[in-house]
């Protein structure tokens, strides 16, 4: 009985939702995600300009709004209109329309519906009443968005963040959630200066940013604080890796030594690389053989399927060992 209430391994992040399917971090994404498994649903949060934190991946809003045709006075001179200058009563009126691809060149695919951009207070009531309901206990994995840019504005967003959690009721360690940002100064900072007791994620990706992080020094020092590296898969594999003879970076062995939780992102169907050109199989290769801990995807269907197939052929989900022949 005890091992069924661990929470399953290695874990299923739906990122953004089941954003896959519906638009990005609306609460309809989210229900879907909780419908289709995951075990954990990532929160992007930014706030808004009278200090409510919203669910949001960017600053500005018309990446995935109609903010520009129901306000289009409000952008700025550089001609985005950031969420930190609207009230959450003007947010409540805009419309998501889904992220432009690019190659359908309008941004407006889900016009004609009725997708809201979410506060981060109605998001937790739905996974906590979605939790009572069910008898599960699905996570959450919010993310500080650009703490900087949001204490330029007056804005302490990871307090704030913090504070609310914890008033709703996430203060310990071992409750449902993880708290994951880019900003290497900000993840100490929770620990050591905001005093939390949450397992803390550190983001990070292979820009120069986090080359000394990520040494061998460099991330036994952050298991000081935090729990786990969410980096983008490409940095646990070597990059001389072809279709069929993937192996772990150097990187992946380092954060392994160290005892890191390693939760890659994004697992998604579109720019899939050489050594697994399908979600299925690039799933199949970070669970099944790589055995990293958790994945952020797009579609958390496919990885829970894959994740329930892979933890019932023998392998335990305990600290991966080295793979040295490929995994293929
Ligand atoms: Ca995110």
């Amino acid at each position: 009985l005890q091992a069924e209430t661990q929470p399953p391994h290695p874990a299923v992040i739906a990122h953004r939702g089941a954003s896959g399917y519906l638009p990005e971090h609306t609460l309809e994404a989210k229900a879907l995600a909780y419908g289709q498994g995951a075990d954990f649903l990532e929160q992007d949060v930014v706030a808004t300009r009278d200090g409510t934190l919203i669910v949001l991946h960017d600053i500005q809003l018309e990446p995935v709004s109609d903010v520009a045709r129901r306000f289009p006075q409000r952008c700025r001179a550089d001609g985005h209109f950031y969420a930190i200058d609207f009230d959450i009563d003007e947010i409540r009126q805009l419309r998501v329309t889904g992220r432009d691809s690019g190659d359908k060149g309008s941004g407006s695919v889900y016009e004609a519906e009725n997708y809201r951009i979410p506060t981060l207070e109605e998001e937790l009531q739905l996974i906590s009443r979605l939790n009572r309901a069910t008898g599960r206990q699905v996570g959450i994995y919010p993310e500080i968005k650009h703490p900087q840019w949001h204490r330029a504005h007056g804005m302490d967003l990871t307090r704030m963040l913090i504070e609310q959690l914890a008033g709703a009721g996430y203060r310990r360690y071992t409750d449902p959630v993880f708290v994951q940002c880019f900003d290497i100064a900000e993840v100490r900072r929770i620990r050591d200066e905001l005093g939390s007791a949450l397992r803390l994620i550190q983001l990070v990706d292979a820009s120069q940013t986090y080359a000394q992080l990520l040494t061998r020094g460099g991330l036994a020092e952050l298991t000081r604080y935090a729990q786990g590296l969410g980096p983008a898969y490409d940095q646990l594999v070597a990059a001389d890796s072809s279709q069929g003879k993937a192996r772990p970076s150097e990187l992946f062995s380092h954060a392994r030594d160290a005892g890191l939780l390693l939760h890659p992102y994004t697992f998604k169907r579109q720019d899939l690389p050489d050594y697994a050109p399908e979600l299925e199989s690039l799933l199949a290769l970070f669970l099944g053989e790589l055995r990293v801990d958790g994945v952020f995807c797009d579609f958390p269907d496919v990885a829970v399927a894959i994740r329930d197939a892979v933890s019932t052929t023998g392998h335990t989900g305990g600290k991966a060992a080295l793979v040295s022949d490929g995994f293929g």
